[in-house]
This record gives C-alpha cells, structure tokens and sequence, in this order.
C-alpha cells in the first residue's frame, strides 16, 4: 500500500508513526491493514504535514552536488576518520563493514561493529565526516537523547543540519538511480 511517497508497514507499535530515514515509511499497528485507509484519514493533518516536509527537503536539496568517488576511495576516507575520531573519542573501533544498505547512511550494532552505506561516495565531505563521528559516538551512547548529542557537538556545532542535508542527499541519491546506482 502506498501513500504518495510513503510506504506503508506493519509493525509492533501502539500507535501510528512515521520514519523518515530513508524511504518515508508510515508505520501501522499490527492488524491495522484492513484499517489502513480509515487510519491515514483520520491522521491526514499529521500525515499531510510530514509529506510536505518531505516534498519541502526534496526541492531543497535537488541541485545539491553529487560527489563521483569509487567504493575504495571511501573506504579510505572512512578508515582515515574513523582513526582520527578514535583519538578524539577515546575509543578503539573493532570491525567496520561496508556494504550497500537500502535503509540508512550506516549503523552501529550492539557488539560495537559499525557498518557504513557504500552510497556514501555520492556524499559531500563534511556529511561523511559527521556520519562516521556519529556513528562512533553511539559506542559511547547507544541510543539519541541528551548526552549523545553533547557528544556529537563536541565535533559538530549544528547537527541538525546535518541531518537534514543526509535527508536530502538520500532522495537525491534515489532520485539519480539509474544514472549512479549500478
Ligand atoms: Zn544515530
């Protein structure tokens, strides 16, 4: 089912909610799916909101530069920040994979192993930079409440910013699909 951009789930949740990393996904009470449509109009204020939001972000960052680096060359630039953020952090990382994620920019799994979204080549410096520093400091704090973000501004005054921007970049990547993703 699908709600203009917005793919619709089924998932363990008590109420209605929307993620908004990666693809836009509404997510729906289990044995909602019957009720879905009933669900999205009742919601239709909050839901009209987050997709203008969306369509907002997408016009914004539509003509931001697309960067042409090869697997290898970012795999070099991530081991090269992930030494020097190691050092700011105090911290030693253990294993790192690189890999084609359809969901996120990278992830930081509970036994401490960091995986980075080869799609990141397409991304502009300072993105990556913040991606791996976050990531990192979710080492430290797993989860995004208060004390993670003392930490990522220790390296990054205005994270969200960054935020949105790899909001952007991702629809630009998805958008370019057939011209940057083989
Ligand atoms: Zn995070």
């Amino acid at each position: 089912m699908e709600v203009k951009n917005f793919l619709v789930i089924e998932r363990r949740v008590k109420y209605p909610r929307i993620e908004l990393k990666g693809m836009p996904t509404l997510i729906l009470p289990y044995g909602c799916r019957d009720k879905a449509e009933e669900i999205i109009e009742k919601h239709r204020n909050w839901l009209e909101k987050k997709i203008k939001f969306v369509e907002e972000i997408k016009r914004k960052y539509e003509k931001h530069k697309v960067y042409n680096r090869t697997d290898d060359e970012l795999k070099k630039i991530i081991k090269h920040l992930l030494k020097r953020y190691s050092k700011i952090l105090d911290l030693s990382v253990e294993k790192t994979t690189f890999r084609h994620m359809k969901s996120k920019w990278a992830s930081c799994r509970k036994n401490g192993r960091l995986s980075f979204n080869l799609k990141m080549k397409y991304l502009p410096m300072h993105l990556i930079r913040y991606i791996v520093f976050h990531e990192m400091v979710h080492l430290i704090v797993p989860d995004h409440k208060a004390d993670f973000w003392a930490y990522v501004k220790k390296e990054f005054k205005n994270p969200e910013k960054c935020e949105e921007a790899l909001y952007g970049y991702w629809f630009l990547c998805l958008n370019n699909r057939n011209s940057i993703f083989q």
